[in-house]
């Protein structure tokens, strides 16, 4: 099977099995070729539906867990998106078709030039990669519609209530002993609303 035809396999899979869900993100789906975000040698693998090794010890998140997140923030045209751990790139690369704008940071300098050459090569214009602690967002940029941590993190950071908008949504995967709780905050007029989601584990939010 060719990769389109395996591209096709997993994008119908991840539909019937319920984590994909609105057009918008499915159309992204199809649009951005997770080949161009994994290494050379994890080509045949970029439509198997698990993570894969990206170096520096990180990963790339299953495809699944991508359509998750992507479809719990509720993604608008109009949206300032801020993404905790830019990795490979590929989470923003698909933010970026449903968005106005994604910023990326990344601890690691070397998949922060990773990823910017990954989007680069999509032909992404739309996202910058920042080099830096996420945990402190990007203060400069704020007020962000939706902020999206894709490393495991001890907490939902205060940067980042300070800096999402009012109305806006912080998703990120918070410790719960040997995994971590997909925690879904709301920020309200008077305060935050929290929601929990599914059990999952990504790679630890570090300093
Ligand atoms: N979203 C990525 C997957 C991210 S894996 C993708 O689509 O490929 C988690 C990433 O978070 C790793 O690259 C890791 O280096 C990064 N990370 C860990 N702690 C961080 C921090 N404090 N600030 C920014 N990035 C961090």
């Amino acid at each position: 099977m060719d990769l389109a035809d395996k591209k096709e396999m997993l994008i119908r899979n991840l539909i019937e099995e319920g984590y994909l869900k609105s057009p918008g993100v499915i159309s992204a789906f199809r649009e951005i070729p997770r080949e161009g975000f994994v290494g050379d040698s994890w080509r045949d693998y970029a439509y198997s539906d698990q993570p894969l090794d990206i170096g520096s010890g990180q990963t790339i998140s299953a495809p699944h867990m991508v359509a998750i997140m992507t479809e719990l923030i509720k993604p608008e045209k109009s949206h300032l998106v801020l993404e905790i751990g830019a990795g490979s790139g590929y989470q923003a690369a698909i933010l970026s078709r449903l968005v106005k704008k994604v910023y990326s940071i990344e601890l690691e300098h070397e998949l922060a030039g990773l990823a910017r050459e990954n989007l680069k090569r999509a032909g992404i214009r739309n996202v910058e990669v920042i080099q830096g602690d996420g945990s402190l967002g990007i203060p400069g940029k704020s007020p962000f519609d939706r902020i999206v941590v894709t490393c495991g993190s001890d907490k939902v950071y205060p940067a980042w209530r300070e800096q999402a908008r009012e109305g806006g949504i912080i998703l990120s995967p918070v410790d719960e002993g040997d995994h971590q709780r997909l925690m879904i905050l709301r920020k309200g007029k008077g305060g935050f609303s929290a929601k929990k989601g599914l059990s999952c584990v990504f790679v630890p939010l570090r300093h």
